[in-house]
Order: C-alpha cells, then structure tokens, then sequence
C-alpha cells in the first residue's frame, strides 16, 4: 500500500464516504479512507435513517430538498448494484402544543418558498393518514409525502463502492492517532498501522472529530450526546409514513420489512458510551404507546445506542484549521447528518475541486459562534 496521497478522509461513515465519492467525480482521486472499525460502524449505521425536508429554516430545508434529489437515484448516481431502500412514504408531524402549531405554520411558508409539497392537517385529517394515531391534545400536523427513509447501510456502501471503482482506496480497522503538521500546513496523519502523508484531510470523525481538531490546535465546540432507539418484531402493514413530535421528543417508522423503528430524544450526559439502558426502553415505550396505541401489541426485538454529534445551534460546522492549513473538520450534524449528508459532500467536494456552489461553505464555519451568525433552526427532535 502506498504512503502518500493527495487527500486522506478521517470517518467511514456517509459523510465520509460521500464526499469520497463526489471528490473522485470531480477528478480527485488520490484518497485514502481511514476507518478505525468497518463502514458505518458510527452513528451512520445506529441512525433512523429518516429524511425529511420539512424544516423551519431555508438552509436545512433546501440542504435536506437537494439530498433528496439524491437519494431518488443514488443507485445509478453511484452505479450501485442494489437498493438503497428509498421509500417515500411521508413524514407526518403532530403538534401537541400552539405555540409549536403556530411555528409549523412558519415553516410551511419556508417550505412552500422552496417548492416543497407539505402541507397542513386538521387532527382528522391526520389521522386519515395514520388510522392508529392518537388524536389526543394533538392541534395539528403537517405532512409532506416526499418525506421518508432510505437504508444507512446501502446508502453509504453506494457511495464508498462507486468511490473506490473511481480509485479511491479505504483502510478500515486503522485509528488515526495523532496529525503531522509542517509550517502550518497539514502533511499527513499517524495511525496504527503507521504514517500516511497527503496535503489534504478532512475530518470526518462526528463525535470524535473534536479530539482530532484539537491536536491541530483548533476547538471545535461539539459535545457528544447519546440517542436510543429500537426495533419491533415485524408485522402487516400499519402506517406508511413517519410519524414525528418535537414537543414530544419521539419519531416512529414501520420498514419495509415490517418491523417498527422507533427513539425518543431525552436530554442526557456528554456521552461516548454505546450502551443501551432499560430507562430508555421503559420511556420509550410510554410515549410510543401513547401516541399511536396500537405498538401496545409490538414486541420489542433489539434495541441500540449512538451518539449526535450536537454544536451550539444544531447544525453543521465545516472549519478549516487556522494552525494546519488543509485540515478540515466536517461535523455537528446535531441528529440529521444522514439526509443532508448528500449535499453536504457536494459543497465540500466542489470547494475543494475549486469549483462554483450556489451554497456558500463559509456560512458553516464556526466563526459564526463569535459573530453571533447563528444557523437557527426551529424543527429539530
Ligand atoms: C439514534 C440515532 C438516530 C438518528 N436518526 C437520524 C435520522 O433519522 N436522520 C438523519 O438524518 N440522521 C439521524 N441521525 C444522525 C446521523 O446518524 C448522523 O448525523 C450521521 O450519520 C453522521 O454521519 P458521519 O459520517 O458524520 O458520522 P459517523 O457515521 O459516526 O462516521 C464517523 C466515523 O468516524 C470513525 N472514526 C472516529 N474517530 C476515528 C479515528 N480517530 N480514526 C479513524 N476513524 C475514526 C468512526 O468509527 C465512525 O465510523 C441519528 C443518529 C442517532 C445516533
């Protein structure tokens, strides 16, 4: 294996392995990959997979809009020989209280501003759409049928196989343990399988990217927080869409499969740990069972823990370090790194690839922390 590259890429996870992939369409296909597990042995693979575009503010709507359009074809935009289990079923989102009701109707104008089919529902009609939702102290819900899920594990297996057709080469089971940095500028990563050199890395590493920032001499403020989540048993068909609250910190899907796939979103601990607890499962299932009664009958199959990779305002930073030029840090993707994940790598392979984006990258930096520049957003779980 060789030791020099033009980029080396920390993390492989969908951020990762998706701006591989749109760095080697651009031409740039000297990249290494450096995993220190298997793909998607990070939060990619513990996610819920949903993907959604009914955001509150425009930035997160039209990242989300724009990886949709992705996420529709990514077996022919990647040349992958399966399924990456795209189903559009919806999103419906329930509000419990008025004052979320009246944001939902704020987001709507963002949304509708973008193009995107969502619209409003009176509790009846909500329940139209999923018969067995509990329509108790709901005011309201919006729903948009381009809203789904796809499958984390195919996603980025698309992504990291049309990389790697392209020349991109991935070493999994390696740690990077330590940056060489020469005259302020990035010269390559130590690992435990040795040295690499390249003049461009990004640190894709979510919750683990903040040590990694820190030895180039940059803070980079995200905490990480552990999430839960479970699978049913499978059953016959009972609700096609996902259903979500912010008031009530949960979301629930029914796969493909049959089997449900649920999490509620409590406040924890900084935590790196990838334990699952019975606190979570007990108020998990109160929540569920209250909102949509008819999970009372579920058995629970499996359940698992992963982390967000949460910053000050729930989205994402992509930074370069002052102190080793070349180094860039790509994450606080704050639970919803997975459906914007396509378009994030988009405008990370196109700065780099010098090439024009309608998006621009500087508004990520995290600059905007002293500036006051904050990424608002007002819908997320
Ligand atoms: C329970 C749960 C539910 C979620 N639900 C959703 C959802 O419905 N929709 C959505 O959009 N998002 C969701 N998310 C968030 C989403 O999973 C993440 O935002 C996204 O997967 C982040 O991708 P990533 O590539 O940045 O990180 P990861 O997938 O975590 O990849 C980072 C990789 O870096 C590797 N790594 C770390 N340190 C090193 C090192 N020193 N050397 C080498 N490799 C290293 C890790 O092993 C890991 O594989 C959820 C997350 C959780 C935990």
């Amino acid at each position: 294996m060789k030791r020099e590259y033009e980029v080396i890429i920390i993390g492989g996870g969908i951020i990762g392995c998706a701006t591989a992939f749109e760095l080697a369409k651009r031409g740039i296909t000297d990249i290494l990959l450096i995993e220190k597990r298997y793909l998607t042995s990070g939060a990619t693979g513990r996610c819920g997979a949903g993907i959604r575009q009914q955001w509150g503010s425009e930035l997160n709507a039209r990242l989300a809009l724009e990886s949709t359009h992705i996420f529709e074809h990514l077996e022919e935009y990647t040349g992958y020989g399966h399924s990456c289990g795209l189903h559009q079923g919806g999103y419906l989102l329930v509000a419990y209280t008025q004052k979320e009701w009246d944001q939902f109707q704020e987001n709507l104008k963002v949304q509708h501003r973008l193009g995107i089919d969502s619209r409003a529902l009176t509790p009846q009609e909500a329940k139209q759409i999923v018969p067995y939702l509990n329509t108790d102290g709901v005011y309201g819900a919006t729903f948009c049928q381009k809203d789904g899920h796809a499958d984390p594990f195919h996603c980025t297996q698309a992504y990291a196989q049309g990389a790697a057709r392209m020349g991109v080469e991935f070493l999994t089971y390696t740690e990077v343990t330590g940056l060489q940095i020469q005259n302020g500028q990035i010269a390559g990563v130590e690992t435990t399988k040795g040295p690499f050199s390249a003049r461009i890395v990004l640190n894709c590493a979510n919750v683990h990217a903040p040590e990694l920032a820190r030895m180039a001499g940059e803070e980079i403020p995200v905490t990480s927080e552990r999430h839960q989540a479970l699978v049913t048993e499978p059953v016959a068909p009972l609700i096609d869409c996902m259903v979500m609250a912010f008031s009530r910190s949960f979301y629930v899907q029914q796969t493909p499969h049959g089997s449900f796939v649920m999490g509620i979103g409590p406040r924890e601990e900084p935590s790196f740990s990838f334990r699952s607890t019975w606190q979570f499962l007990e108020q998990n299932c109160a929540v569920m069972c209250e909102a949509l009664p008819v999970l009372r009958k579920l058995n629970v199959v499996r359940q698992w823990a992963g982390q967000y990779d949460l910053s000050p305002d729930r989205n994402p930073i992509i930074d370069e370090a002052k102190q080793a030029r070349g180094f860039y840090s790509i994450c606080g993707f704050s639970g919803h790194g997975f459906m914007v994940g396509p378009r994030i790598a988009i405008l990370m392979a196109n700065h780099l690839a010098g090439k024009d984006d309608t998006m621009d990258i500087r508004m990520f930096s995290k600059k905007r922390y002293e500036t006051g520049k904050l990424l608002l957003e007002p819908a997320v779980v």
